[in-house]
């Protein structure tokens, strides 16, 4: 079974508590889901391959190393920009691979509407979803990247509920899971307690 990482980070506690406090505005809101973003994807990647390169400081030569292989961030629609967004200010040179999917009445299954997962698989996928809830859109993703050919996936959410995690897990047991809170549950709207709420929703306002 892959990694679940669940972050202890001080910062991480902080700025999380300001995040579900429901009298937080959507400017702050958004700005703590970059600045908790940004955290959770360095706690993510420490062991993200290197390879050597040499620069000239205006001293002498310098052997150093930069990020090799390719990073593709999935962002879920429509809660998972701001995450795609924080990543991207770290890593300019990553490609933002948007997918969306919606929950049929119906079935309750997930149903693709928009994907950009073309082109030569990546080395790194990164998965970015604020809430990690039922997890049916997770695996939908995870069945997608793993279709297309992205060598090794890692989820990124800002909190998760344990029923989310036991399905990724169930259907993904490789795919590591990078979480910045594990709740109690999922209600009876799926909604994860304590939770944020909706988390589209107040990033953008609506
Ligand atoms: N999506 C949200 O935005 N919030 C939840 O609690 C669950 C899913």
């Amino acid at each position: 079974m892959a990694t679940v990482f669940v972050s202890r980070h001080p910062l991480v506690l902080h700025k999380l508590t300001q995040l579900r406090d429901q009298t937080t505005p959507p400017w702050h809101f958004r700005r703590l889901v970059r600045d908790l973003t940004q955290i959770l994807f360095v706690e993510a990647t420490t062991d993200l391959p290197t390879e050597p390169v040499t620069v000239h400081t205006p001293l002498a030569e310098f052997a150093g190393r930069r990020v090799a292989g390719d990073l593709a961030i999935v962002p879920i629609l429509r809660a998972g920009l701001g995450m795609s967004e924080a990543v991207l200010e770290l890593v300019p040179e990553a490609s933002v691979r948007h997918l969306g999917l919606y929950r049929d009445e119906t079935t309750h299954q997930p149903v693709t509407y928009y994907h950009k997962l073309h082109g030569k698989p990546p080395e790194l996928a990164l998965i970015v979803d604020p809430m990690l809830a039922t997890g049916g859109s997770a695996v939908e993703a995870l069945n997608l990247l793993k279709t297309w050919g992205a060598k090794t996936i890692r989820v990124l959410a800002l909190i998760a509920a344990p029923e989310g995690v036991a399905t990724v897990q169930r259907h993904h047991p490789d795919v590591g899971l990078y979480l910045a809170a594990l709740d109690s549950h999922l209600n009876d709207n799926c909604y994860i307690v304590p939770g944020l709420g909706d988390a589209g929703d107040r990033q953008f306002a609506t």
